[in-house]
C-alpha cells in the first residue's frame, strides 16, 4: 500500500518538476521573442522616421538648391530686388519655411524675404551659438543644419538650414539659410509622437550633441535646445554599442546601421540608434524598459497561472487516484485480514499486528475451542455449523471491551487479545465466556448444546513473543480440553509438562529406528493355574529420558502421527517373538496385543494387521485385540463392520479397562465382544471396598450373560484370586502370577510351568 501511494506521488513530484522545467524554458524563449519583438518594432521605427528625416532634410535642401539656382542664374544675386523677388516667391510656396535669409561670408545678413526685419538679424559668425556652425557651413558644400530654437514671435521653433552659394571658382558668394518652423515642417514627425506611441524619437547632432527635434522634452522644456548632450554620456553609449555590434562607431556611422542597446542608466529605456550620414545627425528611438518587462510579466504571470491551474488539476487527480487506490488497499486489506463468515479479524491480521511485541502493553491471550463443534458439521452440515459460528462470534463480542480484540482462528477456535489481566477479572472473564456458550444455539429448528475449552496466557509474564504467547495458551487449552468446558490460566507447571512432553514426542520419533522399543508379554493364566496366554506390552528406554511407561508415550504417538509405525511395529514384532518362541517350544498359546483407539480407526488398520499376520503363518495361536471402550466414541458403523471381519478370520475381541469407560449394556448386545477385561483398579479394592465386588460380580455377570470369557488384570495376591474365581472369573492376569517379562524370561517361564505341571 505504501509503496504505491509512495510511486504516486514520486511520479507526481516528477512530472511537476518536469512541468517546471518546461515552463521555465517557455518563460524564457518568451521572453527573449518579447524582447526580440520590441527590438525589431523599434528598430523598424528607427528606420522609417530616419528615412522620413532624411527626406523631408533633402527636400528643404531640394529648396535651398533652387534658391541657389535661381541666385546664380543671370547673376541675380547681384540684384536686390530681384533677389527679394526669389525670396518672398519661395517663401510664399514653402509655408513651413518662415523666412529665407542671405548672409555674406563674414556672416552679416544683408538679405530676407519681405516679412522679415533684417535689423534684428544677429551676425552669425559673431553669436556664439552660431558661430561654429557658420564656418562649418562655409567650408561645407552640403546643407548644414543649425541649433533649433525658439521664437517667441511664432511660439514655436525653427530649425535654421544654411548652404553655401559659390561662383565658378567655387568662392562662397554668400550664405542662405531658411528657417523651418519645426510644427509644420516635421509634422509627420511630431504626429507620429503624439499619437500616443510608447516610443519616444529625438534628433541631435553628431557635432556637439545639441538636440535637434526632441518633442517630448521641448513640451515640458523650451530650454532644450539650449543644451547639449553630455559628452561623456553619448560616448558611454557609443562605446557599448560598438562593443555590442563589435564593429567601430566609424563604421556604424558610415553604413547608417542601426543598433540598439538598453540604457544602464536611470533613464530605463530600449534606445535604437541610427545615423543620418548626410546631416550628421543621430536618431534614437527608445522605449521604456518598463514596457516590454510588463509584457514579458504578464504573459509570463498567464503561463505560471494557466500552469498552476493544470497542475491543480492534475494534482487533484491523482489525488482521487491515491485515494481510490488507498480505499481499495484498505478493502483489500480488510478482507485478508477478516473472516469472511464472521468478519472478525482473522489470523493474518494476529500475524500482522503481533509481529512484533516491542511497543504492546500487557494482556492476556484467551485461546479459545468449542467443545463438540465438530459433531455439528459432521451430523448438520456446514451450514449450520457456520450459523453457529456466527452465534459464536456475536456472543463473544458481547462480552469482551471495545479495545479487546477478537479473532477467528481457525474453524471453531477464536482468539482473544485483551487487556484484562488480573487474575479475578481473567477468571470472571473466562467463565462468563465458558456460561455465555455453553447456553443453547437455537439454529433453525435444532437447539445445539456446546461449550467451551479456554486456554489463557499472560504477555508478558509468560513470555516475550508472541508465538510463546499463543502457544503457552495453546498448551493451556490442551489442558482445559480434558476436562471440557473449562479453562485453564497457564503456569509453570503445565510448561513443564509440556516441554516434557515436547521432549518426550522428539525423541520417541527416532525411538524405532534407534531399536528403543522392545516387547514385554504378561502371562494370563486359567483358573486350574495352566497358561492361557501372554499380554504383549510395549517398552520404551531412551538414552535421554530413561525408561518412558507406555501409558505416557501411547498418547503422546497418537497425538503426533507417530502410532501407525508403532503399531505395526508391536503387531509384527509381538507375533515374530511369539511364533519364534511357540516353535521352539512346541506349545501353544494365545496371544493379546493392545490396540490403541486411534490406531484401530486407521483406514488400512485390517489389510496391515493381515498382511503381518501373513507373514507369521506358521503361527498356530489365537490372536485376541485389546481394544478400550472408548473406541465405542467412534463411528461406530465403521466399528461394527471392523469387529465383523475380525471375527471371521478368528481374532478375537477384548475390551480392556472394562468399567471405567464409555460402554453401554445395549452396545454389549451388538458387538462381537469375545472377553471382558475387569480393570485392575476394581481388582484392586475387591477384597476391602464392596462397591469393587459387586461391580466385579456385574461386569462377570454381563459376560456370562453375553458369553465372553472375563479376565481380571492387576492379580496381585491368591485373596483376590480366590474372591475373583469364586465370583466366576475365567482368566487372571497379574504379578501374582508374573510380571510382564522379556521373551527370553517369558521362555523361561514357560518352561518351568510345563515342567511343574509334568
Ligand atoms: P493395560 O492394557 O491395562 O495393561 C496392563 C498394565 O497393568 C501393564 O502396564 C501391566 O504391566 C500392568 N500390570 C499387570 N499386572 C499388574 C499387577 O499385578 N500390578 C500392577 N501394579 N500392575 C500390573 P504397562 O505395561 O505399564 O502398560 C500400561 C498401559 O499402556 C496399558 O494398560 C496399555 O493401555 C498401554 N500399553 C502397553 N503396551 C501397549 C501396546 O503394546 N499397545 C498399546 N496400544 N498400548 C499399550
Ligand atoms: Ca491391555
Ligand atoms: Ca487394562
Amino acid at each position: 500500500m505504501a509503496t504505491i501511494k509512495k510511486n504516486i506521488w514520486t511520479l507526481f513530484y516528477m512530472i511537476f518538476f518536469i512541468g517546471i522545467i518546461i515552463l521555465s524554458i517557455v518563460i524564457f524563449f518568451l521572453s527573449l521573442d518579447i524582447q526580440k519583438k520590441y527590438k525589431y518594432e523599434q528598430e523598424n521605427i528607427t528606420k522609417i522616421s530616419a528615412n522620413s528625416v532624411n527626406s523631408v532634410f533633402l527636400q528643404y535642401e531640394m529648396i535651398l538648391n533652387i534658391l541657389g539656382n535661381e541666385l546664380t542664374l543671370n547673376n541675380n544675386y547681384k540684384s536686390k530686388k530681384n533677389s527679394q523677388e526669389i525670396l518672398d516667391n519661395l517663401n510664399k510656396l514653402n509655408p513651413s519655411i518662415i523666412g529665407f535669409f542671405l548672409y555674406k561670408p563674414n556672416g552679416e545678413a544683408y538679405l530676407t524675404n519681405s516679412t522679415v526685419d533684417i535689423s534684428k538679424l544677429r551676425n552669425l559668425l559673431k553669436s556664439e551659438e552660431t558661430k561654429e556652425v557658420f564656418k562649418y557651413t562655409l567650408n561645407s558644400d552640403k546643407m548644414i543644419i543649425g541649433r533649433t530654437f525658439f521664437i517667441e514671435q511664432f511660439n514655436d521653433f525653427i530649425i535654421p538650414i544654411r548652404k553655401t552659394i559659390r561662383d565658378k571658382e567655387n568662392k562662397v558668394i554668400a550664405v542662405m539659410s531658411a528657417g523651418i518652423d519645426l510644427k509644420s515642417g516635421f509634422d509627420f514627425f511630431l504626429k507620429n509622437q503624439n499619437s500616443g506611441s510608447i516610443h519616444e524619437t529625438f534628433l541631435f547632432r553628431d557635432f556637439d550633441y545639441y538636440f535637434q527635434i526632441a518633442q517630448h522634452i521641448h513640451s515640458k522644456n523650451k530650454e532644450i535646445y539650449n543644451h547639449s548632450i553630455p559628452k561623456e554620456i553619448i560616448d558611454n553609449s557609443l562605446q557599448r554599442v560598438s562593443l555590442l555590434y563589435n564593429t567601430s562607431i566609424k563604421d556604424i556611422k558610415e553604413n547608417a546601421l542601426i543598433t540598439t542597446i538598453k540604457s544602464n542608466d536611470k533613464r530605463n529605456v530600449l534606445a535604437s540608434n541610427i545615423y543620418i550620414k548626410d546631416y550628421n545627425i543621430w536618431l534614437v528611438t527608445q522605449t521604456p524598459l518598463k514596457n516590454m518587462y510588463n509584457e514579458i510579466y504578464t504573459k509570463s504571470a498567464t503561463l505560471i497561472a494557466l500552469f498552476f491551474i493544470v497542475f491543480s488539476l492534475i494534482y487533484y487527480l491523482f489525488r482521487y487516484i491515491n485515494n481510490y487506490e488507498k480505499t481499495k488497499q484498505e478493502l483489500l486489506y480488510y478482507q485478508a485480514t477478516h473472516d469472511d463468515l464472521t468478519h472478525l479479524h482473522n489470523r493474518l491480521y494476529l500475524t500482522k499486528e503481533f509481529s512484533s511485541l516491542d511497543k504492546q502493553k500487557p494482556f492476556s491471550l484467551f485461546f479459545i475451542d468449542m467443545d463438540n463443534f465438530k459433531s455439528i458439521n459432521d451430523n448438520y452440515g456446514h451450514i449450520n455449523g457456520d450459523l453457529v459460528l456466527k452465534e459464536v462470534s456475536k456472543r463473544l463480542l458481547l462480552l469482551i471491551n471495545k479495545k479487546d480484540i477478537l479473532v477467528r482462528y481457525s474453524g471453531d477456535e477464536f482468539i482473544l487479545i485483551s487487556s484484562t489481566i488480573n487474575k479475578q477479572d481473567l477468571e470472571n472473564l473466562a467463565s462468563g465466556i465458558i456460561e455465555k456458550l455453553s447456553m443453547p444455539f437455537y439454529i433453525k429448528q435444532y437447539e445445539f448444546r456446546l461449550g467451551a475449552s479456554i486456554g489463557i496466557s499472560l504477555f508478558p509474564n509468560d513470555g516475550d513473543t508472541f508465538d510463546e504467547i499463543k502457544r503457552y495458551a495453546d498448551i493451556a487449552l490442551y489442558e482445559a480440553k480434558k476436562d471440557k468446558n473449562t479453562y485453564q490460566i497457564f503456569e509453570k507447571s503445565i510448561k513443564e509438562k509440556y516441554l516434557k512432553k515436547s521432549l518426550i514426542e522428539r525423541e520417541l520419533k527416532t525411538a524405532l529406528e534407534k531399536n528403543e522399543i522392545y516387547m514385554m508379554y504378561q502371562p494370563q493364566i486359567n483358573k486350574d493355574g495352566t497358561l492361557y496366554g501372554v499380554e504383549a506390552l510395549v517398552r520404551w528406554e531412551n538414552k535421554n529420558l530413561g525408561f518412558v511407561p507406555p501409558d505416557i508415550f501411547i498418547p503422546i504417538a497418537e497425538n503426533s502421527g507417530m502410532m501407525r509405525d508403532l503399531g505395526l511395529f508391536i503387531i509384527d514384532k509381538s507375533l515374530d517373538e511369539i511364533e519364534k518362541l511357540q516353535k521352539n517350544l512346541d506349545f501353544k498359546f494365545q496371544l493379546s496385543i493392545n490396540i490403541s483407539v486411534k490406531q484401530f480407526m486407521e483406514k488400512d488398520f485390517y489389510e496391515n494387521l493381515f498382511n503381518s499376520i501373513n507373514i507369521h503363518k506358521s503361527i498356530k495361536t489365537d490372536i485376541t485385540l485389546e481394544v478400550t471402550e472408548n473406541v465405542f466414541i467412534e463411528d461406530l458403523e465403521f466399528i461394527v463392520g471392523l469387529l465383523n471381519r475380525l471375527k471371521k478370520h478368528n481374532i478375537k475381541i477384548s475390551l480392556d479397562d472394562f468399567g471405567t469407560g464409555y460402554s453401554s449394556l445395549s452396545l454389549l448386545k451388538r458387538l462381537p465382544i469375545d472377553e471382558l477385561k475387569i480393570d485392575k483398579s476394581f481388582v484392586d479394592d475387591i477384597l476391602t471396598d464392596k462397591d469393587s465386588l459387586s461391580m466385579v460380580e456385574n461386569i462377570i455377570s454381563i459376560g456370562k450373560k453375553q458369553n465372553m470369557t472375563v479376565l481380571a488384570e492387576g492379580v496381585e495376591s491368591i485373596e483376590q484370586k480366590d474372591l475373583l474365581q469364586i465370583s466366576g472369573c475365567d482368566l487372571f492376569q497379574g504379578y501374582y502370577y508374573s510380571k510382564p517379562l522379556k521373551i527370553i524370561d517369558l521362555e523361561s517361564y514357560i518352561n518351568k510351568s510345563i515342567n511343574i505341571k509334568s
